[in-house]
């Protein structure tokens, strides 16, 4: 794969390219990258669209990519990573905020009324793996990240704390204090394990619901449901953690959004916080033993951050609801990634060695310590190989419960059925015969051929490039503004 461009430093070669393409029908092709969402790796492809009349049985051609520039029609490739794809990021991101809001606040199909539910904001962090360099502030004042004794020293005669009051940015920040001290294996496992230790988590929940307000299982079923938005993080330690919305809906037997209905009253936000507080603690996931060593369990970190999400005006220690979705938000389209460049793919055993050399020594030895144990046949079931690169992590980054709010897939439909609006004249879109598009009229039979992956020339990169940046700039601004007057 080769480098970006960079945008303002153009060589001469792909300025010829630049120029070739501006001389060749550029509007429409600039059109096509607009269209593609200034994807900067789209996948270029060749092919047509026929309708066929469901009564007459006639067939007409209703697209062919024949007269479009070099023949070809530009797929963006849909990636939420920010590493690879800053375009497609940015719409992924939009999409998560949009849906993580209208689960909060109505709209999508939702009803308004979901603003009164019980809704808290919830970080489930990991436990500890050994100390790590932190920050730690009260207000404005930086506090000593590990005090200690004058002279101690741990099992391997390193200092036994750390006396620094850290900024912000110290690259220090999330590295052990000893990395031999530090068990890089747990954590690993951890981070393995953690998708199960939430899926149980759900259930304890549930049962711990039931219990406070003297209910079985069944009964609390056929009265209450507990929905849920969730994206995973990693902190700089290299441990994932959760970020989840948990609401209380009626239970109700219609699966369409729209049939969102308040809980019954004993299910307030306050009952829903001390199951939690009485759920978590417990759930455990048992962790195949290594080496015939002792079995282990996954459990969650002490610290579980609990807020309640506000319908309407800010208390202290609550949340607005446009305040947790763009939160949220925020973290769906980072991964490993901002650990250093390599981590956004799989890998194998020549990266090992290269990785070594470009990362940060605690993640490499997060990786090290993932591909290691993933060598292991008691391990085998975790595939942490394949999961080296997410530091033994397979879970998703962004998962709900079916009756959350709506789906990535039914705004990404809204999203191309508005473009298609906009740009046909006078906001109808036409069929082959010029009547206005109807699926009870016509079939829609599309054949396509993969023609490559990538723009074509370096020039042409370019200049996707440069208008992708400038198409972000704009977007960014849009959603401060969204953020802003929403808050
Ligand atoms: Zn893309
Ligand atoms: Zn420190
Ligand atoms: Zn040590």
């Amino acid at each position: 794969m080769t480098e970006p461009a960079r945008v303002g430093e153009v060589l001469p070669a792909v300025l010829a390219e630049v120029v070739d393409r501006a001389g060749r029908g550029y509007d429409r092709w600039m059109e096509l990258v607009a269209q593609a969402g200034y994807c900067h790796h789209p996948i270029r492809l060749a092919g047509r669209v026929d309708q066929a009349d469901r009564t007459t049985g006639e067939v007409r051609q209703a697209y062919t990519t024949e007269g479009e520039p070099d023949g070809v029609l530009l797929k963006a490739c849909g990636t939420r990573w920010e590493s690879r794809c800053p375009s497609c990021a940015a719409t992924y991101r939009a999409d998560a905020y949009q849906l993580l809001a209208a689960g909060l606040k109505g709209g999508k199909g939702v009803p308004d009324t979901v603003a009164e539910h019980s809704r808290l904001f919830v970080t489930f962090t990991a436990p500890s793996f050994g100390k790590v360099h932190s920050r730690k502030a009260q207000g404005r004042l930086v506090l000593p990240c590990h005090p200690y004794r004058q002279g101690a020293r741990c099992p391997h005669g390193r200092r036994a704390g750390c006396w620094h009051r850290h900024e912000e940015d110290d690259s220090r920040l999330g590295e052990p204090l000893c990395p031999s001290c530090y068990d890089s294996e747990a954590q690993v496992l951890w981070n393995a394990l953690a998708p199960e230790l939430w899926r149980r988590t759900t259930i304890a929940l549930q049962r711990a619901l039931g219990r406070l307000v003297g209910l079985g299982e069944a009964e609390l079923r056929r009265l209450v449901r507990i929905s849920y938005a969730k994206v995973a993080e990693f902190q700089r330690r290299g441990a994932v953690h959760f970020h989840a919305v948990l609401r209380l809906d009626a239970a109700t037997e219609c699966r369409c959004p729209g049939c969102l209905a308040l809980p019954p009253a004993p299910f307030t936000a306050a009952v829903l916080e001390e199951a939690l507080r009485l759920a978590v603690p417990a759930v455990r996931v048992p962790c195949p033993p290594v080496d015939g060593g002792p079995e282990r369990y996954a459990r969650w970190g002490e610290q579980l951050d609990v807020h309640n999400i506000t319908a309407g005006d800010d208390q202290a220690g609550e949340l607005s609801a446009e305040q947790v979705a763009g939160y949220i938000a925020k973290y769906a389209t980072k991964a490993t990634e901002s650990f250093g460049a390599g981590l956004d793919r799989r890998l194998d055993d020549d990266d090992l060695e290269r990785l070594a050399d470009h990362l940060p020594v605690h993640v490499a030895e997060l990786v090290r310590a993932a591909w290691e144990l993933g060598g292991r046949p008691e391990l085998e079931g975790l595939r942490l190989r394949a999961w080296a690169h997410m530091l033994g992590f397979r879970g998703h980054w962004s998962t709900k419960s079916r009756r959350y709010s709506t789906t990535f897939t039914v705004l990404r439909r809204a999203r191309v059925a508005f473009a298609k609006r906009r740009r046909a004249k006078d906001g109808v879109p036409l069929d082959a015969w010029g009547r206005p598009e109807d699926d009870d009229q016509v079939v829609i039979v599309a054949s396509w051929v993969y023609v490559g992956a990538g723009y074509e020339t370096e020039g042409e990169r370019w200049l996707a490039l440069s208008a992708a940046a400038r198409a972000r700039e704009q977007r960014r601004i849009a959603w401060e503004e969204l953020r802003t007057t929403a808050a």
